[in-house]
Formats: structure tokens, sequence, C-alpha cells
């Protein structure tokens, strides 16, 4: 027998910071109805499903994918109206992206920045490749605070900013106007997660031309591709160059970008339910607004953020009846009592309002609807 155990291996060999961490937590959503990850509700019309199934089915799946999909990347660039002198670059999922940023400026004493509560990948992966990480806390409202940003900015000089526009998972937009005073007075890049695009009122697409620090971050998860794990950055080809030296030759499938070129030429079915969503994201919003001792955000997002007293219980109650979304509770202290809920099919929403009011009475705090 060998006189070492992996035990000690690992806790001898594994980073403290590792061995701390906890993993990014997915619970197990079998039979719930899943309002929990942002994902879009709504798979596409047969029709179009059936010309994926005849492109899958003749996909080769035995060559590796092509590194540098071009006719994607076009359209994409198309899209969004690209100047010739910028590019895209494709990631497994924006997760992928982030994680190559940070590795591209992780340089001795870099810092990453950004705001809290926001995406807390942009925290792990920071702590992944041992870089340091500052969370400039929002104001109470979950607006920018400015002040306080700026002066962090002045302080840590980071090397790159994350902002999620709109943010997760409060669902807000920052003032663009905020936003454009953070770019300027950066020493750094500045990427604005624009995950939640579909879904909102602004973009800084078009403001890539005017800052020399600019990047925007896409993903497709939440319009209908969460399970292609597709996102892409767009910006100056002279940053991207760099950036795509760090990308791993084959990191979106073969199967991943037929049918993501396909969807593609399909946008508008995409962006009619991501319509539909924004339609239903109201809808649900005054049904939460009438609920008394809840408070609602406004969100530009597909998710609504929401607190109510006793939070994990309701969580629980609403889990035992079968409905499963975002615990946020415990995690930032200006989350507390905070849940969030995915804004799912109409009748999936109902249900959600339906197991809410009843989780609600458990609780002792009986739902006054108008
Ligand atoms: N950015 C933000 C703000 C998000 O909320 C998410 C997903 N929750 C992502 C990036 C990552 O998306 P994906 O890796 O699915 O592209």
């Amino acid at each position: 027998m060998s006189p070492v155990s992996a035990a000690s291996l690992v806790q001898s060999l594994i980073r403290p910071e590792i061995l701390a961490l906890h993993g990014y937590h997915v619970p197990d959503s079998g039979g719930y109805i899943k309002l929990d990850a942002m994902e879009n509700p709504y798979l596409v019309p047969d029709a179009l499903r059936e010309e994926i199934a005849a492109i899958v089915g003749n996909a080769q799946i035995n060559r590796y994918p092509n590194p540098n999909p071009t006719s994607l990347k076009q359209k994409i660039s198309a899209l969004l109206n690209l100047p010739d002198d910028m590019s895209v670059l494709l990631g497994n999922g924006s997760d992928e992206l982030i994680q190559l940023l940070a590795m591209a400026v992780n340089k001795p004493d870099a810092v990453v920045l950004s705001v809290e509560p926001s995406f807390v990948m942009y925290k792990m992966i920071a702590t992944f490749i041992d870089m340091r990480y500052v969370g400039v806390p929002l104001a109470a409202d979950f607006s920018l605070d400015l002040a306080a940003m700026l002066a962090a900015i002045e302080r840590e000089q980071p090397a790159l900013i994350f902002l999620a526009y709109p943010n997760n998972p409060t669902g807000n937009i920052f003032s663009a106007d905020d936003v454009r005073q953070i770019i300027a007075a950066a020493p750094g890049l500045v990427v604005i997660d624009e995950a939640y695009y579909a879904f909102a009122s602004d973009s800084f697409v078009p403001q890539l031309s005017e800052y020399p620090n600019l990047l925007v971050m896409r993903t497709f998860s939440k319009l209908g591709m969460a399970g292609l794990r597709l996102g892409f950055l767009v910006g100056s080809t002279l940053w991207l160059e760099q950036l795509e030296k760090l990308r791993l030759p084959y990191n979106v499938g073969v199967l991943p970008q037929l049918v993501a070129e396909k969807l593609l030429d399909n946008h508008d079915v995409l962006l009619a339910q991501a319509e539909q969503i924004k339609f239903d994201r109201s809808a649900l919003y005054q049904q939460l607004a009438a609920i008394s001792g809840l408070q609602v955000f406004a969100s530009e997002a597909n998710f609504l953020l929401f607190r109510v007293v006793n939070a994990t219980d309701v969580f629980n109650g609403l889990k035992q009846r079968g409905v499963l979304i975002k615990n946020l509770n415990g995690g930032h202290p200006m989350l507390t009592d905070c849940l969030r809920v995915t804004v799912g099919a109409p009748e999936e929403n109902q249900k959600f309002i339906a197991a809410l009011q009843e989780s609600l009475s458990d609780v002792g705090l009986a739902p006054d609807l108008q």
C-alpha cells in the first residue's frame, strides 16, 4: 500500500484558494418547472427543427470542427453591423470568453474589477487563475455607485472591468452615461457583458468605435441556444487577434457551429420569442408587484428579482410545489431575502404565481392580491 493517501496529496498539491472554493452549483432540475437559469422556454417551430435535424444528420462529426468558422462569424458581424476593423471571437459560452480575457491580462498584480452583486463568474474565474478581484458595491437601488467606481478605478488601476448590461442577478440596466464615464476613466479594458441584450433597451455595440478600450460580449444562451454553448466577443481586431491566441483550437464543436448558423438565418424567430418573453415579463412583474409584502425590481432581462421575508422558506415552498427558481438569500448581503425567477412560458408563469401564493400563506404571509 502506498504510504500517502490521495486525500493528503490533494491537500498538499491543490492550490489553497481552489480547496476553499465552492464550485458553481447547478441543482438537479429533473421534474421541476425550471425557472432558475434564464433559459428561453421555447423550442423553435417544428419545420425549423426538422431542418436542423437534417443538418445534424449530415454533419461531419468524425472531423474536428472548423477552427475559424468564417461564415458564422460573418453572420454575427452582419447582424451587429460591425465595421471592417472589428472582429468576432467565438467562445464555448461567454463563460469561456471571461476566462480568456482574464488570462490575457493577468500580469503580476493585475486586477479584475466588477460591481457587486453581479455575475459570480467574474470573481470565480479570477480565483481560478489566481488574479486579484475587486468588487465595488452597487448603490442600494442596484444602480452604479459612480463615485465609488471612479474612486476604485483610480485606486486599483484595473486591467479589466466587467459590467453586465443589464446586470445579473438584479435585472436592471445601468445608466449609459455612468458606463461611458467608467469606460473613459478606465486605464484598462472594459467589457460590457450584454448576455441579456435581446430583452434590453440599449447596447454598447454602436459605441465600439468610440473607445479604444471597449469590447462587447454576448451569448446566445438566453436566446434559445443555452444547450449549444456559444458566446462571442466583438471589438477591435487589434484586441481580438491577441485573445484568439489563447482560445483552445476546437472550443466550439461541429454541431453548435452548424445549428447556430441555421438559427441565425432565422434570427426573426428568436427575436419574436424574446418579444413574447418581454411581454410576459411585464405581466409577471405586475402580478408580483400586486402582492403586498413583496418587493419586485424592474428588469430589462428575462428574469425578475424580488424580495420577500423568509425567502428561503418561500423558495423551499415553491420547490415542494414543483417550481424551481433561484435562491439568492445568503449569497451577497445586498441580496438578503432575494429570489430570482426566470420568465417562462405563460402557463409556467401562472403555475409559479399559484405556487408562490401558497408558499407565502405557508410562511404566514397571506398574499393580498389585487
Ligand atoms: N454573463 C452574464 C451576465 C450571465 O448572466 C451569464 C449566464 N448566467 C453569462 C455571462 C454566461 O453565459 P453563457 O456562458 O451561457 O454564455
